[in-house]
C-alpha cells in the first residue's frame, strides 16, 4: 500500500507492506485522515516531545531516525478482523476509531510511534474495542473531526462552566474552533474568541463565536463591566467588605445569610478562559489581562518551558486546569453530535489532498489566514490542498 512516512524530517509518499490485524484488532481502509498541528510538531520536534513524554511514563514516542506513519483523526471502512475479534461490525462498514492500540503491555497512540502506524495510508489497523459504527450516513469528511472535536468535548466537560458563564477562546485554530463548536452545542450564551489571524476570526464567527477580537486591536478582557466580572484587587475587596456591611443592616446574622447566599451559588461572576494557542507567554498574558477568579483551562500544548509570576495568579485566585485528549466515551458522544447536527464543525475543513500533497499541506498550514484543518484522502491525486 501507499503511506506518507516522516523520517529525519522529511515526509514522502512511500510503498509499506499491508498492515496486519493482530489479537482484537481490525484493518480499515482509510477514507480521511485530518492533518493535526501535533503532527506538524513532532516532524520538526519529536526528539523533544518523546523526552517530555517519556518523563511522564510514556516511552513509546517515535524519534526523528525512525520511518513513522503519522495520522490520528481518521475515518475508514471495515475491510478485515483479526484473530478473537467480534466481527459485529461487517466489511464495508464506515467507522471511526480511538487512534490507541494494544500492544502486549503498552498502549500505543496510533500515528505517533514508528511500530503504530497511522491513517496518512491506504490501510490502518486499530483496535476492534474502540472502532464506533460512523452513524446516520455522516460523510467521512465530518467523521474524520471526530477526533479533534472530542478534544474540544472534553475541554468543555472539564470546565464545568454553565450556560450562562462568559467563555473566552484565546487562540482560534483548529483546537480553538473546535472548543468554540462544543461550547455552542453546550448552549454557552456568550462566547467571545480572539485570533490575530482575520481568516481564523471569521472561522470562529461560522463556529459560532458572538464576540470576535482582533487581540491587536483590543483586550478580549475589556468587557468586564457589561459582564459583571471583578477587574482587580480593590473590587474584591470591595465586595468582600461591602457586603458584610450591607448584612449588618439586616436583623438577621450575617453569617447565617452569607451562608445562605454561598449555599445558593451566589458568588461573583467571572469567565471561563480557554488557553488554545499553546506558545511560552500566552499564559501569563491570560493571567495578566483576565478578571478576578477566572478560570483558566489550557488546551494549546505548549512543549517549551514557560514561565509564569503565579502572585498575580493569587491575587487574582485564579484558578488554572490542565486538559488531556478525551475518554472513549467523549469520542463517541462526539461522533453522535456531529452524525446528529447537534455539533457544527464543517468550517473547520478548509482543504483536501491526495498522500502526495501532504508535504504541501504541512507548508499550507503554517499560514493561518488560509487554513484551519486540512484532510487527507487516499484516493485522490490532489498534491496541493483545495
Ligand atoms: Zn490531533
Amino acid at each position: 500500500m501507499q503511506a506518507v512516512i516522516c523520517k529525519n524530517k522529511q515526509l514522502s509518499v512511500a510503498e509499506r507492506p499491508d498492515p496486519v490485524p493482530g489479537d482484537g484488532q481490525v484493518l480499515l481502509k482509510v477514507l480521511r485522515c485530518g492533518i493535526c498541528g501535533s503532527d506538524l510538531h513532532v516532524r520538526q520536534h519529536c526528539d523533544h516531545w518523546g523526552g517530555l513524554m517519556a518523563r511522564s511514563g510514556y516511552r513509546q514516542l517515535m524519534s526523528s531516525e525512525q520511518e513513522v506513519v503519522f495520522g490520528h483523526e481518521f475515518s475508514g471502512e471495515v475491510l478485515a478482523h483479526g484473530p478473537k475479534t467480534n466481527r459485529k461490525l461487517k466489511p464495508g462498514t464506515p467507522v471511526v476509531a480511538v487512534p490507541a492500540l494494544r500492544r502486549g503491555p503498552d498502549i500505543d497512540l496510533i500515528g505517533l510511534s514508528a511500530r503504530t502506524p497511522g491513517a496518512y495510508a491506504e490501510r490502518l489497523v486499530v483496535e476492534e474495542s474502540l472502532t464506533m459504527p460512523i452513524p446516520n450516513g455522516l460523510k467521512p469528511d465530518l467523521a474524520a473531526l471526530t477526533e479533534p472535536m472530542a478534544v474540544g468535548w472534553h475541554a468543555v466537560r472539564r470546565a464545568e462552566l454553565k450556560k450562562n458563564d462568559v467563555a473566552i477562546v484565546i487562540g482560534c485554530g483548529p483546537v480553538g474552533l473546535a472548543v468554540i463548536c462544543q461550547l455552542k452545542a453546550r448552549g454557552v450564551k456568550t462566547i467571545v474568541a480572539s485570533d490575530f489571524a482575520d481568516g481564523r476570526r471569521k472561522l470562529a464567527t461560522a463556529c459560532g463565536a458572538d464576540v470576535v477580537i482582533d487581540p491587536a486591536a483590543a483586550s478580549p478582557y475589556a468587557n468586564w463591566k457589561e459582564f459583571g466580572f471583578l477587574p482587580d484587587v480593590p473590587a474584591l475587596l470591595e465586595l468582600a467588605i461591602g457586603t458584610r456591611e450591607k448584612l449588618g443592616k439586616l436583623p438577621l446574622p450575617w453569617w447565617h445569610v452569607w451562608r445562605l447566599a454561598e449555599a445558593l451559588g451566589a458568588l461573583p461572576k467571572r469567565p471561563v478562559v480557554f488557553e488554545c494557542v499553546g506558545v511560552p507567554g500566552v499564559l501569563q498574558s491570560i493571567i495578566d489581562g483576565a478578571p478576578q477568579m477566572s478560570r483558566v483551562v489550557v488546551v494549546g500544548v505548549c512543549m517549551q518551558a514557560d514561565q509564569i509570576e503565579p502572585s498575580i495568579a493569587i491575587n487574582k485566585e485564579i484558578d488554572l486546569r490542565f486538559v488531556l485528549g478525551y475518554s472513549p466515551l467523549e469520542y463517541r458522544d462526539t461522533l453522535h453530535m456531529i452524525a446528529e447536527g447537534r455539533v457544527n464543525p464543517s468550517p473547520l475543513i478548509t482543504g483536501t489532498v491526495g498522500l502526495g500533497g501532504v508535504d504541501a499541506a504541512f507548508n499550507a498550514l503554517g499560514d493561518p489566514n488560509r487554513h484551519a484543518k486540512i484532510l487527507v484522502d487516499p484516493a485522490s491525486a490532489a498534491t496541493q490542498p483545495a
